[in-house]
């Protein structure tokens, strides 16, 4: 069965990036009729925050990305332990004892001899003696998995044929020296035991895939298919790095931006698909294909989000809207024809509350001077209420027979003077909705 995991860690919310890694595991779970896996990477006590856990759920709950099961990998220690225990029987783990400033004087070295800054295999070397000496001169030592030196081959879903020499990479550390599992053990072990079939994630873990390849092969088990993204850039293909910050989703949510918006953009985005608004996830998982997708960086603009979230808007129907008008204060008699004069003019559904304050209670007129002689006649000219669908007609004739204004010159002052704006919904929907007018 195809499954997949997206997998953050606790430390923060998750950004834009993220939801590109997220999305494109559901789509491939969900077309595959397999499984997703929330998967909390947590192995950092320090770090790791349960508010983050939360609001990582909260967020993705919000996009409607619904994971099967959750697995948290601070449970899952005691795997990790035994994974460790026959890594080091096959003599695959060996430790070391350098120092981070150590270290980066070794790889200062390495640079300045115009090497590759690749680990020396020293702890590799040691002898028991020499091993046991440090050990009770510095405490316990860090661990790492030694590397068979050979190419690393596999084909990326996204980036083809792709092969690194491993002897191109440092051993990488599997545990620190506090005795704390770090990422790649972790991720491994829950690669092989949940059975991931597909891993899709940013191409800044390409080097970790070929280190992973070999350390699932050296616990036994199936290596997935993997498949590596383009990294998101700024809409100049500046780096984004700093700026996801204020790419969270939270924020995105906060400035009223829909998640069928953001799903519709970021699951063709980079694709050789054009981007176009889906309003049901059903047509987002159909037609996506990683095939598709490129290796070039993917510029990302969250102002192409603000269009689609208004053309969403439109789309919805007023069954779906009838709780959020009555909240607002929109009357259920008229609520059905407020959501259909108003739904094409939304950017965001905060506007919706500034168009029934504006039915509610009028507009502060906006009248040009030289218009101001044209509404005053206009004015006498209102017909008297209630109003219906056919007022604006009736009264912009009379307006028109009477000044002999038309077109532009004797709608527009019209729309200003009512709603104090020069756009808005189509006159002849509002006007029936106008409790109040203060001309
Ligand atoms: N926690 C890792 C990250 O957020 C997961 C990477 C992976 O998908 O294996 O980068």
């Amino acid at each position: 069965m195809t499954t997949t995991r997206f997998a953050p860690s606790p430390t923060g919310y998750i950004h834009i990036g993220n939801l590109r890694t997220a999305l494109f595991n559901y789509l491939i779970a969900r077309k595959a009729g397999g499984q997703f896996i929330l998967r909390l990477d947590d192995t950092d006590p320090e770090r790791s925050k349960q508010e983050y856990a939360d609001a990582i759920m909260e967020d993705l709950e919000w996009l409607g990305l619904t994971w099967d099961r959750v697995e948290k990998q601070s449970e899952r220690l005691a795997r990790y332990e035994a994974a460790a225990d026959e890594l080091r029987a096959s003599g695959r783990l060996y430790e070391c004892f350098e120092t981070p400033v150590e270290l980066d004087l070794k790889r200062k070295k390495q640079l300045n001899m115009g090497k590759p800054p690749v680990y020396d295999r020293s702890g590799l070397n040691l002898s028991d003696a020499e091993r046991e000496a440090l050990r009770s001169e510095r405490g316990n030592g860090h661990w790492r998995f030694r590397l068979d030196l050979e190419r690393i081959e596999w084909h990326d879903g996204i980036l083809g044929d792709l092969s690194i020499d491993a002897a191109s990479v440092s051993d990488p550390v599997l545990i620190r020296g506090d005795g704390q599992f770090l990422y790649t053990p972790a991720s491994v072990c829950d690669d092989i035991d949940f059975g991931i079939t597909h891993v899709v994630r940013g191409s800044d873990h390409v080097t970790n895939t070929a280190t992973q390849i070999q350390i699932i092969k050296a616990l036994g088990g199936t290596v997935p298919e993997f498949a590596h993204h383009s990294l998101l850039t700024g809409p100049q293909g500046e780096a984004l790095s700093k700026r996801l910050g204020t790419l969270s989703l939270r924020d995105l949510r906060a400035q009223g931006l829909e998640p069928m918006a953001i799903l519709s953009h970021m699951a063709r985005l980079g694709s050789s698909d054009p981007i176009e608004l889906r309003t049901g996830m059903d047509e987002l998982i159909e037609g996506f294909d990683l095939s598709k997708f490129g290796s070039a960086p993917t510029k990302f603009d969250v102002e192409d989000l603000r269009p689609l979230t208004a053309k969403y808007i439109g789309t919805l129907p007023y069954e779906t809207m009838a709780a959020q008008l009555a909240e607002i204060g929109v009357p259920a008699d008229i609520a059905p024809a407020f959501w259909e004069a108003v739904r094409g003019n939304l950017e965001t559904r905060a506007d919706i509350a500034d168009w029934w304050a504006l039915c509610r209670d009028g507009a502060e007129p906006l009248i040009e001077p030289e218009d101001a002689e044209f509404v005053t006649t206009a004015k006498a000219l209102l017909p008297a209420t209630p109003w219906d669908t056919t007022t604006w007609g009736v009264w912009t004739k009379a307006v028109k027979a009477e000044t002999g204004r038309k077109g532009k010159g004797l709608f527009m002052p019209l729309r200003k003077a009512l709603t104090g704006m020069q756009h808005g919904p189509d006159m002849s929907r509002l006007m029936p909705l106008l409790a109040k007018v203060n001309l």
